[in-house]
């Protein structure tokens, strides 16, 4: 299987080429022709499995297809929820070297607790088209009417587990109340357990089902 097997459009797989991903891992075989057709996904995949690039590259290619030319105020289409303010700033990067080439320009924005909420304000005026946060300042802004996920068509989960370890159980449920009830849902972890099992299942409807991890 090859990247250009898959589905990208010639603008990502020049990205791709970039970061010298020759072939795409496993679980981005599996999940890119899923997410391109619009599919829930629960992928379960050990650390280091290039879950970032599953989502980032088919949600890429369908943000263009969807986006209007020249439009300047953003609506948030992809909100990525992550565990931590470290890995908010690797998935935004990202997203960011693999949306390069791309013609249609595309705001991103990293949200993260534990800094300054003002610059955070400032930068989602005039939206975003992509919002990677953490659960709690994400509830923030939204308690401040900085931004509205009214428009969200794709929640992604990364490090489903580790969000639950943290404790976001409850802000996850709060975040899932704004969103509209129909949309796309990603679900990624490394490991699996009860409490993983039953935000899953909450969560997917009919999902692509993708295990490349020992289930130990
Ligand atoms: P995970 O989220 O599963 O832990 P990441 O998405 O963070 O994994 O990717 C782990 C590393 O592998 C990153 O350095 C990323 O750039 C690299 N990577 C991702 N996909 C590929 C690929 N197809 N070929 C080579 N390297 C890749
Ligand atoms: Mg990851």
């Amino acid at each position: 299987m090859t990247f250009a097997n898959l589905g990208l459009s010639p603008e990502l797989l020049l990205a791709v080429a970039a970061r010298q991903y020759t072939l795409p891992t496993a679980v981005q075989t599996e999940a890119i022709p899923a997410v391109l057709a619009g599919q829930d996904v629960m992928a379960l995949a050990q650390t280091g499995s290039g879950k970032t690039a599953a989502f980032a590259l088919p949600l890429l290619q369908r943000l263009q297809q969807d986006m209007e030319e020249g439009s300047k105020q953003r609506k948030v289409k992809v909100l990525v929820l992550v565990p931590t303010r470290e890995l908010s700033g690797q998935v935004g990067q990202t997203i960011e070297t693999l949306a390069e080439h791309l013609p249609k320009k595309l705001k991103v924005a990293v949200i993260y607790g534990g800094a300054s909420i003002n610059p955070q304000m400032m930068h989602l005026r005039g939206g975003a088209d992509v919002v990677i946060s953490t659960p709690g300042r994400l509830l923030d802004l939204l308690d401040n009417n900085a931004l509205s996920l009214q428009h969200v068509s794709t929640l992604v989960l990364d490090e489903a587990d580790r969000l639950l370890d943290l404790g976001f159980a409850d802000e996850i449920k709060r975040i899932l109340e704004q969103l509209p009830a129909q949309r796309q849902n990603l679900f990624f972890s490394a490991t699996f357990s009860p409490a993983v099992k039953k935000l899953a299942l909450a969560l997917l409807h009919e999902p692509k089902r993708i295990a490349i991890a020992d289930l130990t």
